[in-house]
């Protein structure tokens, strides 16, 4: 091939495969803060902060100094500082005793959970059991069932119940582990479990002697408003997955957690653990994410979180009271959203082609804020929500211009789909 040689791209065609092939996405020029300003000139305030990652909001100057100080050291005690500081609980904290004792360090949350598979599969191996070869995901339990019209109660039961029958009928003694979210993430829209789902389960585990692995990609470090969301559930799982908030976005960095328990049966058998990526504990990576989760304790954002979900709560439920199609708003901390549905009373959700959600996110986007849409919220196919989850150091005012944009952005959708009948102001 000549140098000269043309381009085989037209001069107006990404050479990144991005997710859609029909539109490009926005261009960010410069991120400070709460905001991303794009090569359109617009400033977006980021209450989202892509999905839920950033933290301690964007272009922050002691990150930047931590990265290049690394860069320029080169040292490997990142990631041990960095592991350290995930372990040790917040001094706010009256969960003191998490039982959590080794991080392992990966690329992205993915990865922290296949280590983790793969982790509660050699527990097993090096306890002699090597027939135990199924994990029990909650996404069949969940599958078909959203909240819908159960009651809280049977809810609990009913869920619970559906895991022992899938402990009963692969045989216990076949299964390895059990993995869930202790809040759901993207997927249901940050859904909390009942009250006394997750001791139900945990119990439930201990009765099988099968390993309790959470998946806190989102909705932990600090985003519910506690270091680990566990912590508000009264439980302590095996296993933990963490990553989205741990680099606050400046760094793809990811973790998987393991107990006492789980770190005895490897002591005991072939003291190793056998996997590994050419980029685990990444030294850039660990340097920059010790520097975030040290402001976030410095600056007790993990409190504020708490605080400010209080009022981000509070905001969206005064905007939304009475909306027609509001279903709920849900969360904890800065970890909220809201549900849409055709009739919320019948349980009735809006068919798919419609694009709900989206079309809320993309008249929100249009109103200068980001907020993270969500479909398949009933059943995976049909329901609709959008998902808010500022950083920690979001101010009032962003509350409220966030909160403020999206009931806007709801009248303009439900009226250029429904008419003004519809619109209950
Ligand atoms: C995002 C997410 C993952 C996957 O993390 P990646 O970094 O995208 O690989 C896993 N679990 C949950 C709950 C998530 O939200």
């Amino acid at each position: 091939m000549k140098n000269n040689e043309p381009s085989p791209l037209p001069s107006n065609e990404s050479a990144v495969l991005h997710r859609s092939l029909k539109s490009l996405p926005h261009n960010v020029t410069s991120a400070s803060g709460s905001y991303l300003t794009l090569d359109n000139g617009c400033k977006i305030l980021d209450a989202c902060g892509g999905a839920a990652v950033a933290v301690i909001g964007h272009g922050n100057a002691e990150v930047m100094h931590a990265a290049v100080a690394q860069m320029r050291e080169y040292t490997t005690s990142a990631a041990e500082r960095l592991a350290k500081c995930i372990l040790e609980p917040l001094p706010s904290s009256t969960y003191f005793d998490h039982g959590l004792t080794k991080v392992y360090l990966v690329g992205s949350g993915s990865e922290a959970n296949d280590a983790a598979l793969k982790c509660a599969k050699q527990y097993w191996f090096e306890q002699g059991e090597p027939q135990r070869k199924v994990y029990v995901t909650r996404e069949q339990a969940y599958h078909g069932g959203t909240i819908g019209a159960m009651s809280i109660s049977a809810f609990v039961n009913r869920l619970v119940l559906e895991i022992e029958q899938v402990f009963e009928r692969v045989g216990a003694k076949n299964t390895i582990s059990f993995s869930g979210e202790s809040v759901s993430g993207a997927a249901l829209g940050s859904m909390l479990a009942p009250q006394g789902y997750w001791p139900a389960v945990r119990a439930l585990c201990d009765k099988h002697g099968i390993l309790l692995h959470l998946d806190e990609v989102m909705c932990g470090m600090g985003r519910t408003g506690t270091y680990f969301a566990f912590e508000q559930e009264g439980i302590k799982p095996d296993i933990v997955t963490i990553g989205k908030g741990l680099g606050g976005g400046f760094a793809p960095i990811s973790a998987m957690i393991v107990n006492d328990k789980v770190l005895g049966a490897l002591r005991r058998g072939t003291s190793s653990f056998n996997h590994g990526h050419t980029f685990q504990a990444h030294a850039m990576c660990c340097a920059i994410a010790l520097q975030v989760q040290r402001i976030v304790k410095r600056q007790q954002l993990v409190e504020r979180c708490a605080e400010m979900g209080d009022k981000l709560a509070k905001l969206l439920d005064e905007a939304f009271h009475g909306a027609k199609h509001v279903a709920e708003r849900r969360g904890r901390g800065l970890f909220q959203s809201v549900e849409f549905m055709l009739d919320p009373r019948t349980k009735t959700p809006f068919s798919k082609d419609i694009e709900f959600g989206a079309k809320i996110q993309l008249a929100t986007f249009d109103l200068g804020v980001a907020v993270y849409p969500g479909a398949g919220t009933v059943d995976g196919v049909v329901g609709d929500h959008v998902l808010v989850a500022p950083p920690y150091t979001v101010s009032d005012e962003e509350l409220e211009l966030t909160v403020k944009a999206l009931r806007k952005a709801y009248n303009e959708v439900v009226w250029v789909l429904f008419r003004a009948q519809d619109l209950k102001l």
